[in-house]
């Protein structure tokens, strides 16, 4: 009894939460807004379309102003604002709807708009945690020196077929090719080859760039250019220099977010939106999260892992058994057979083994604590 009279409230609730949330959506007093900054329980939201009807400024403020403090109801400015409680969980790079109250100099998000894609990632106490919403692409940075490492190039692979975002390989410090020894040289050249034909089969590219002689940086432009990206990749291959050559203002944009005193001043960022237009958020940009280096596998099975290596999936369900390793000796393997037919990568082979074997240690080390 008791219980279905609790679900029949449950229903009547929920008509009366979407009841609210279609008028709330429809208020002629929201702006709109992309979330370029998430600190955890306050966000920043830059304004990209303002409300219909604007909110009356505090009149007799005779400071208002010069308060610099404030942001202003303009499309650019950037708003400090809490989240309403009944929303989903909330990432940089959303399109939301918000309330501003100008006294406070505060915003409120109200509504979530149309999502196209959420990267989230579970922590190792199960909590999923967001990396950034509506990315277009992934792009993933090496570079000659320090030596690539090929696995964390094919983990970041991974990373972007699960979440449904395209690659882009850029090796930076292509002026460095030619004064490698050749040894070193041919082995990145054979590398770039072999990407480049795995790219060609699935729909991704590989571009070379140096921010010393600035070469390659135009088409680099011209693949992100309009889209959200995250870059990616070993510390020191260039990504901060590649982003300030993208965004040389990326700083200044940084400055013009309010510093409200009511919610104190900055705590560490989770993640940052950082536009290519600072007063139109939503013609693109680079988001810089650390949520994507800190992606762990260790929640992946080796089916999940298999989807990142397309040209192996393809062949795994040939293994003579189910439960194949994939190892060099093992009896039967399709993969291993195809690979001394030439058809397929050794190192792509040993890429996917090491991951699965990387998400199987995670996956022990966890369970013992986790109830
Ligand atoms: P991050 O750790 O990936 O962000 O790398 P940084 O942007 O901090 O760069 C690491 C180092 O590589 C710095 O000393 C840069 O000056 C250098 N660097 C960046 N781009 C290039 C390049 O195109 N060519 C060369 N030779 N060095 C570069
Ligand atoms: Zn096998």
């Amino acid at each position: 009894m008791s219980l279905i009279r609790r679900r029949k409230l449950t229903k009547r609730q929920t008509r009366q939460i979407e009841q609210n949330q279609t008028v709330q959506a429809d208020d002629a007093t929201f702006a709109e807004g992309v979330i370029v900054s998430h600190f955890g329980k306050q966000l920043d939201v830059q304004i990209t379309n303002l409300p219909t009807v604007i909110p009356s400024l505090p009149d007799t403020d005779t400071n208002k102003h010069t308060d610099a403090n404030k942001p202003l109801v303009q499309i650019g400015t950037i708003w400090r604002c809490h989240a309403r409680t009944n929303l989903p969980m909330l990432a940089t790079g959303d399109r939301i709807k918000l309330s501003l109250d100008t006294t406070a100099g505060l915003g409120r998000i109200e509504h979530l708009l149309d999502r196209h894609r959420l990267i989230t990632r579970p922590d190792r106490y199960h909590k999923v945690k967001p990396v950034a919403a509506n990315v277009d692409m992934l792009v993933i940075v090496f570079a000659p020196l320090p030596k690539p490492a090929v696995n964390l190039i094919d983990r970041y692979l991974l990373i972007a077929k699960l979440n449904h975002i395209t690659p882009l390989l850029v090796l930076n410090k292509a002026d460095l090719l030619n004064e490698q020894n050749s040894n070193d040289q041919d082995a990145i050249m054979q590398m770039i080859d072999e990407y480049r034909a795995l790219g060609d089969q699935y729909g991704f590219s590989v571009i070379q760039t140096s921010t010393h002689t600035k070469s390659g940086l135009q088409t680099l432009s011209r693949h992100i250019n309009g889209k959200l990206s995250i870059f990616a990749g070993q510390s020191g291959v260039g990504k901060s220099s590649l982003i300030n050559e993208l965004l040389p203002n990326a700083n200044q944009s940084t400055n013009i977010i309010s510093q409200n005193s009511q919610l104190g001043q900055h705590t560490t960022t989770t993640s940052r939106l950082m536009p290519y237009d600072a007063h139109h958020v939503d013609k693109g940009g680079i988001i810089d999260t650390p949520g994507i280096r800190e992606y762990g596998i260790w929640h992946l099975s080796a089916d999940d892992i298999l989807l990142g290596f397309e040209e192996l999936h393809a062949l795994a369900g040939s293994c003579q058994f189910r439960d194949c390793h994939h190892t060099p000796n093992a009896k039967g393997c399709a993969l291993w057979a195809a690979a001394m037919q030439g058809e397929v990568l050794p190192r792509r082979i040993e890429s996917l083994t090491s991951l699965i074997d990387e998400a199987k240690a995670g996956q022990s080390a966890v369970k013992p604590s986790a109830k």
